[in-house]
């Protein structure tokens, strides 16, 4: 249940969730954004620090005694993306939506820190209330700026929980889920050197065309012949380019695409079989090549004991018949940076509305969300907290 306490800030959250919305900031350059944050946070009288990794703002909130350090952690960042949904609070901004529910995670992660500020007395321990810009774009990302500059330190956070807003699962549910949950999301860039020449001479030429078309296909058997079948992974191809004429062969050709795995040997397998495979398809073409593979987002794990905790709390706040345990996904999400390095969990509020439209796709231009998703945010964030941090001191 909601406390009636809680339930009295659901204004609040909303109009703060429509301010944020109107005023969508992407990557790095949430300068209204933050302000808002540090503000709001400063007015409840938090330790606040601005600018970490450029726009991130961190707040600590110090209890009645000595304790455990926990990280609550919200991304405010939206996305290059022109907004279709009329709404009295559509984006102001031209090119510019939170299309992913960032909106919601910043302006539920502030009202909770106001309803922990106002109970402090009761936490052994500190709570820190984290402020990332930039997760859509990766790299870098702003979870390993925010992580180098210091941020899991002064003081050391012991466990990190973060929520996303879910439009796969219905307002008024949780989902969780232990281990793995979301991917290693890595990019790589083929650049094949051949010869070019005249398209009716290809004797002459080293075709990259050709090469291309055999990797690609190719590259279907990095998954299909080399990972455990009960093991998840992916390799798309989603970028190709060559050329500029029917009659001509082309010097270069060009393949871009993404590596999506669930766990770190699987990860490591395919990195060293697609650095084979693009070699040994090259030499026997005669072809030369320059193979670019970036590491993007961690696997994301959660902790097994942690997430039976925020189960529980999640039981106490939905009710038990409305925690669902999600499958793992193959999109990549750089909570995955802070959980690496310390135990705790992302999950999943549920805020999608059928009956009411909201049910679109994260990253759609018509996303949105029941707002009324935003109080069970708050709630879990505080019952969390409350539950991890109780006691005398
Ligand atoms: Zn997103
Ligand atoms: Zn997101």
């Amino acid at each position: 249940m909601i406390e009636p306490e809680v339930l009295k800030l659901r204004d609040e959250v909303v109009q703060l969730r429509r301010t944020f919305h109107m005023y969508p900031e992407i990557e790095f350059d949430l300068h209204k954004t933050s302000q808002i944050v540090a503000e709001y946070l400063e007015s409840l009288g938090l330790e606040v620090k601005c600018n970490v990794a450029k726009t991130g703002v961190v707040g600590l909130l110090r209890g009645a005694g000595p304790g455990k350090t926990i990280m609550l952690r919200a991304d405010m960042d939206a996305l290059p993306l022109q907004e279709l949904n009329d709404v009295p609070y559509k984006s102001r901004i031209d090119g510019a939506m939170h299309a992913c529910g960032h909106d919601g995670h910043t302006a539920m992660l502030l009202v909770a820190a106001k309803v922990l500020a106002s109970r402090k007395n009761e936490l052994c321990g500190n709570v820190k209330f984290v402020f990332q810009p930039s997760e859509e774009r990766f790299p870098p990302g702003g979870a390993l700026p925010m992580i180098e500059e210091g941020v899991l330190e002064n003081p050391k956070v012991d466990f990190a929980f973060g929520i996303h807003l879910w439009n796969a699962l219905p307002v008024g549910t949780v989902g969780v889920r232990a281990g793995a949950l979301l991917a290693a999301a890595d990019e790589f860039r083929i650049v094949l050197k051949g010869k070019g020449g005249h398209g009716a001479y290809p004797h002459v030429c080293k075709d990259p065309v050709v090469v291309a078309s055999e990797l690609v296909l190719a590259m279907q058997t990095l998954v299909s012949r080399n990972v455990d079948p009960l093991e998840s992974a992916v390799v798309t191809v989603g970028k190709i380019h060559a050329g500029t004429a029917f009659n001509i062969i082309p010097e270069t050709a060009t393949l871009e695409g993404t590596v999506r795995t669930l766990n770190e040997q699987v990860r490591s397998t395919i990195k060293q079989r697609m650095e084979q495979m693009v070699r040994g398809i090259c030499d026997a073409y005669g072809m030369e090549f320059e193979l670019d593979y970036k590491d993007g987002t961690a696997v994301l794990i959660n902790d097994p004991d942690l997430t039976k905790v925020v189960q529980k709390v999640a039981e106490k706040v939905v009710g038990k018949d409305r925690v669902v345990e999600v499958p793992p996904s193959m999109g990549g999400e750089d909570m995955s940076f802070f959980l690496q390095r310390v135990p705790g969990v992302f999950y999943l509020v549920g805020s999608a509305n059928a009956e009411k439209g909201l049910d679109k796709p994260h990253h759609s231009p018509y996303y949105d969300i029941d707002e009324d998703a935003l109080i069970v945010g708050v709630q879990m964030h505080v019952s969390l907290v409350t539950e991890l941090l109780k006691g005398s001191c």
